[in-house]
């Protein structure tokens, strides 16, 4: 298998360094980071899918838009063709048909914009969340996190439960349909309900934990305490749907990252440092 680390979407909210703890100026830089896996036999697998095409040419079109004017204001999303999966999918040499599974951690605007571009995939998600995010939405938060217009072309979903095997202490789900089983989702409630990271045996380079939402800085992990910018802390309380299975999946993420070290790399999806390193081949 190889893995290929892409940023399908990047957002510059104002606040700068209270956001990504590094910038110079007034605006802060997200990505969303979302992994491209060359597998042997099953073809392409995309996990996550960042903004797509759509989300490009018209995010606000009533009278459902795709992104909502808050969010994107919020957030100050930078929209470009070229940071869509499915051209730097094309730019490595393949084509959208050749993406053949995604698997979302949960299927908020900024992580499910791009499923539509590949309509040959099967879209592998919790049941919680695909439950959550199409069925009623009650409240504000609810209302502009999951965007329909992203998710009613989806022509082929598969579901599950959240079933206890272990995994590193986890419960993991084990045999996702189509998938290798070097492929795994290891439930991570907090952020949504239906949330889920993506662990990754790729032998003797070990674990890959994509933990999707489940932290957002790169000082939540490693270290003997959980460090976080002001502006992510506050983002990440916004977006979260209870508080107490966040931080307690948080914690267990950490303590993961330190004892396992040497056979678990964990990275999230929107620290742009932990991005760069994952790209450079030197993981934090
Ligand atoms: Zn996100």
């Amino acid at each position: 298998m190889r893995i290929h680390h892409l940023n399908c979407g990047t957002d510059c909210p104002l606040g700068g360094a209270l956001f990504d703890g590094r910038s110079l100026s007034p605006l802060g830089r997200i990505v969303c980071h979302c992994l491209l896996i060359e597998t042997d036999r099953h073809g392409l697998v995309l996990v996550d899918t960042g903004y797509g095409l759509n989300d490009v040419a018209h995010p606000h079109r009533r009278p459902d838009p795709r992104i909502t004017l808050p969010w994107r204001a919020m957030l100050n999303i930078r929209l470009h063709e070229r940071d869509t999966a499915i051209r730097q999918i094309e730019a490595l040499g393949h084509k959208a048909s050749d993406v053949r599974h995604i698997v979302a951690t949960h299927l908020d605007f900024d992580h499910a914009g791009g499923l539509e571009d590949f309509p040959n995939a099967i879209v592998h998600v919790m049941r919680r969340e695909y439950d959550d995010a199409t069925g009623p939405h009650r409240g504000i938060v609810a209302r502009n996190r999951w965007r329909r217009r992203q998710l009613d072309d989806v022509a082929d979903w598969r579901t599950y439960g959240a079933r206890g095997e272990g995994w590193f202490g986890f419960d993991a789900v084990r045999g996702l349909e189509g998938l290798p089983p070097e492929i795994l989702m290891v439930p991570l409630p907090g952020h949504t309900w239906g949330h889920a990271g993506v662990a990754i045996d790729r032998g003797a380079a070990g674990w890959l934990l994509h933990a999707g939402d489940a932290y957002f800085y790169r000082g939540e992990m490693r270290g003997a305490r959980r460090r976080c910018t002001p502006g992510l802390r506050a983002y990440q309380r916004l977006m979260e749907v209870d508080a107490t299975s966040r931080l307690a999946n948080q914690e267990r993420l950490r303590a993961l990252s330190v004892e396992q070290r040497g056979q678990v790399t964990v990275t999230c999806t929107h620290d742009p440092v932990e991005l760069e390193r994952c790209q450079a081949g030197t993981p934090l």
